[in-house]
């Protein structure tokens, strides 16, 4: 087999979901179609491509890394219940997307800032859902 076609499969199974899976959930979806491929492999590749720019990955302190198929900026939101992330389709928050006007106020403590992450939190859908039926 080679490292490219691997390479294409996993791309596509990252493509065919919107559930921003971690590398461990996007492996066992892969080894349906590739039974000898290794959680290692997944994970390289995984890696590469993000290098590449092809996919993203979404790191969030305290959580497994997440991969997202879908290269292009957008925000992501974490349902505080059961800890899915999905797309929020909103337009980029201008004054946070240009450094430029993000002004830090305050002590630093000697840092220099080079950035930041910004995930919105919520309750999904279905969260909102079983919330509203055990009242
Ligand atoms: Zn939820
Ligand atoms: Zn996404």
């Amino acid at each position: 087999m080679r490292m490219t076609n691997q390479r294409e499969i996993i791309l596509e199974e990252l493509r065919n979901t919107t559930s921003h899976p971690t590398a461990d959930e996007l492996y066992l979806r892969v080894k349906e179609r590739l039974p000898r491929i290794s959680l290692a492999t997944v994970y390289r590749n995984l890696e590469k491509m993000a290098e590449l720019g092809l996919i993203q990955k979404i790191k969030t302190s305290g959580y497994q890394t997440r991969f997202d198929g879908n290269p292009n900026f957008h925000y992501h939101i974490r349902c505080i219940y059961c800890g899915k992330i999905d797309d929020l389709p909103i337009r980029p928050i201008k004054a946070l997307e240009d450094p430029e006007h993000i002004e830090l106020d305050g002590d630093l403590g000697g840092y220099k800032v080079v950035g930041f992450n910004l995930e919105f939190l919520g309750i999904c859908p279905e969260c909102m859902k079983t919330l509203n039926n055990k009242k």
